[in-house]
């Protein structure tokens, strides 16, 4: 980093990320496990939902693989549940599942299918997903990232065009009812290495975050020995200010956007 960007960034003035598009009424996050918008992304959305935007929450799986001390049926129930109550936390009351098996998704057609069926029915403006990349850094010996959110976020990718294109999977017109929806205008990845716009969140919607990781609690205590309280405010707030340097020293959420 030069002198002259490091001064820039201590005074929190600069602005590297684009403002995210705000003309929009309707959009749907698409993700593999409960926990992966909670993680960032749902201070976002509370920031919008309390703008009046409607947002729908979409999961393959009900990551039932993801606490190793419970079976995966228990696991599957706690964490729906889970879910259900984090999404209500930053507004959102529609939350659906795909029944796709946690921990082996697979991209290609088979799960395209299915989330271009929801994207015909909920007609989003924007889709929201998660990071797609191989890593979750983007500098060398970054972690790797893991295969469901790979095939997760690039069959998302792709599943905007399907749902665009009435000659593929267009037995969904015929059985259920559905139209052609071209209208996604944009996919934002969130928790991508490669951001590109952002979106301030304020105290309430930055609070509303918090509340929303904590709602996973089974998880967060198989997963950590530390304080769930002390360990969601580190990841929540940790990110909202690492993004917020980017974006004129304003909390933030960052997204990687793909204009349609
Ligand atoms: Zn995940």
């Amino acid at each position: 980093m030069s002198a002259t960007a490091q001064s820039t960034e201590e005074h929190g003035a600069a602005s590297q990320l684009a403002a995210m598009p705000e003309d929009w009424t309707r959009a749907l996050a698409v993700v593999a496990h409960p926990d992966d918008l909670e993680y960032g992304a749902a201070a976002a959305v509370a920031e919008w939902t309390a703008q009046g935007k409607d947002v729908t929450y979409l999961l393959a799986t009900r990551g039932e693989a993801g606490i190793d001390t419970m079976e995966p049926a228990e696991a599957a129930r706690v964490r729906e549940a889970e879910q259900r109550a984090s999404a209500a936390v930053v507004g959102v009351s529609e939350v659906e599942f795909l029944d796709h098996r946690d921990g082996v998704l697979e991209e290609g057609p088979a799960l395209r299918r299915d989330i271009a069926a929801v994207i015909r029915r909920h007609r989003p403006e924007l889709v929201l997903t998660i990071n797609h990349h191989d890593t979750w850094g983007a500098g060398p010996g970054s972690p790797w990232n893991t295969p469901d959110h790979r095939a997760l976020g690039r069959s998302v990718l792709d599943a905007v065009g399907d749902a665009g294109n009435r000659w593929i999977f267009s037995d969904q017109m015929e059985k259920d009812g559905v139209l052609p929806w071209g209208g996604v205008r944009w996919v934002a990845v969130a928790a991508s290495p490669a951001v590109t716009h952002a979106v301030p969140v304020g105290e309430e919607a930055a609070r509303k975050g918090l509340a929303s990781l904590l709602e996973h609690r089974s998880y967060i205590e198989a997963l950590t020995d530390e304080d769930p309280e002390e360990y969601a405010r580190s990841i929540v707030y940790g990110g909202l200010d690492m993004y917020g340097r980017q974006n004129g020293g304003r909390r933030s959420v960052a997204f990687e956007l793909h204009a349609r």
